[in-house]
């Protein structure tokens, strides 16, 4: 969306294209609760930011593209705030929060409003409100399926009408893809279902190059069992919180011998389940058997969790004295098209942004550096890909194509 509006500020015609509901399909955008890292007060900077992101991606980041990004992040602060997103702010300066791996407080968060200290909630309101107000045209529940090419470059796409049931294509001087990750490729995954790498599949068809596919970031536990039909991440949440302990299937506490490894939770639980000391269900367990039943309680009254604990206590458990079981889960991919300072991909008249394109994080990605990125590649994004569609004359359909396509489909 913020390739959209930047396109459009640069003066050319933008469409923009989405699966579902226009503002309300099933982008994981809305679902980023955490924040949004950004080097906004000495002794903190640009570079500062740029050294931990590149040392946490274990030097495997595109260093100038990491230097150009951050440089576009207080910019894009300014517009979400200047179109209206609520920031945490106290007399009149960004109030910024410390997380691990930066060296700095440096994470925005949102105002918090109603209980509701969600980001991605604010972007839900302001992102689709601003392309709405600015009459960028949009075409809504159009599943795009392939891309078209032309004299080696990227001319268009074809795609599926949900709502008319009709193939159809659509020319254009440049595309931006930038169709999220591919976390629900994985059996654990945080995001939506529809989040398995549409726009890596046409960019790969495509001859895009692609880098550091082998990359994810994973939430260290989510419950496996039992199942429960609230959020997957509730059991995440007590965790971080309450002193819970992990245990194998042997009773013994392991997450000790890994720390002093150097090693993640989600590499530990890993580790278990693949040696065949996992549970049941293929996680490890949690318990909290070891804190005094009231502490549990309040805790979770706190956190509004009564209806975990009425719904765990219809399936006959008692988090209170017996153990769940978890495992680790797909949040967001690090892999993707490769791109360059400009956000191009490696196919001419081919540009992507957020979770598809890959270059900025490296191995590794720094708890609220996936939004910024997401945000920032977007904003240049959008301004280079104008850039060059001034510079291209009107894109002829070829029709052979689209017919294989279709071919291809049906
Ligand atoms: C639960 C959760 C919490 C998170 N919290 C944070 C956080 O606090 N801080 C942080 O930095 N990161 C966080 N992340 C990661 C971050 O939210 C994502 O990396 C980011 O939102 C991805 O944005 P995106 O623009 O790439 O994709 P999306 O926001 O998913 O947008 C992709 C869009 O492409 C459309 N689309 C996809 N395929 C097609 C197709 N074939 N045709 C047409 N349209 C298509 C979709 O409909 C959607 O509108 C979180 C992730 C999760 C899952």
């Amino acid at each position: 969306m913020l390739a959209a509006i930047k396109a459009h500020a640069e003066g050319v015609d933008v469409l923009m294209i989405t699966s579902g509901a226009f503002g309300r399909d099933s982008a994981v955008t809305w679902m980023a609760g955490g924040g949004f890292q950004c080097a906004l007060y000495p002794p903190d900077s640009l570079e500062v930011q740029s050294k931990d992101t590149i040392i946490n991606g274990r030097h495997l980041s595109n260093q100038e593209l990491v230097y150009t990004l951050l440089k576009e992040a207080p910019s894009c602060i300014m517009d979400l705030e200047g179109w209206g997103e609520k920031f945490h702010k106290k007399s009149g300066r960004f109030v910024q929060y410390f997380l691990p791996g930066h060296s700095y407080a440096r994470c925005l968060q949102r105002e918090k409003e109603k209980g509701v200290s969600n980001f991605g909630d604010e972007h839900h309101k302001v992102l689709p409100r601003q392309i709405r107000a600015k009459g960028i045209p949009i075409r809504e529940d159009f599943l795009v399926i392939d891309l078209l090419s032309a004299d080696g470059r990227i001319a268009g796409a074809v795609g599926i009408d949900l709502r008319e049931g009709d193939f159809k294509a659509i020319s254009a001087k440049v595309v931006v893809l930038a169709t999220s990750g591919y976390a629900a490729c994985y059996k654990h995954y945080l995001t939506g279902p529809s989040v398995t790498g549409w726009g890596h599949g046409m960019a790969y068809r495509a001859g895009a190059e692609f880098m550091d596919m082998e990359f994810i970031d994973c939430y260290p536990y989510v419950a496996v069992w039992p199942k429960l039909t609230m959020v997957g991440d509730w059991a995440a949440n007590v965790r971080y919180a309450l002193s819970g302990k992990f245990y194998n299937k042997m009773g013994f506490e392991f997450w000790e011998s890994y720390r002093r490894k150097g090693m993640t939770r989600a590499q530990a639980i890993f580790k278990e389940v693949e040696a065949g000391r996992g549970s049941p269900h293929g996680g490890i367990y949690l318990a909290f058997s070891h804190l005094p039943a009231n502490l549990v309680d309040d805790y979770i009254k706190t956190q509004g969790g009564e209806k975990w604990l009425k719904e765990l206590g219809a399936m006959g458990f008692d988090l209170r004295k017996d153990a769940i079981e978890v495992y680790i889960s797909a949040m967001s991919t690090l892999g993707g098209c490769k791109i360059d300072e400009h956000c191009r991909t490696t196919v001419p008249g081919l540009y992507a942004a957020g979770e598809l394109a890959s270059g900025f994080d490296g191995a590794h990605t720094l708890a609220g550096n996936m939004m910024m990125f997401c945000f920032t590649s977007g904003s240049v994004t959008g301004r280079e890909a104008a850039k060059e569609a001034k510079t291209r004359q009107k894109v002829e359909i070829d029709e052979q194509q689209v017919k294989e396509l279709h071919r291809k489909v049906f």
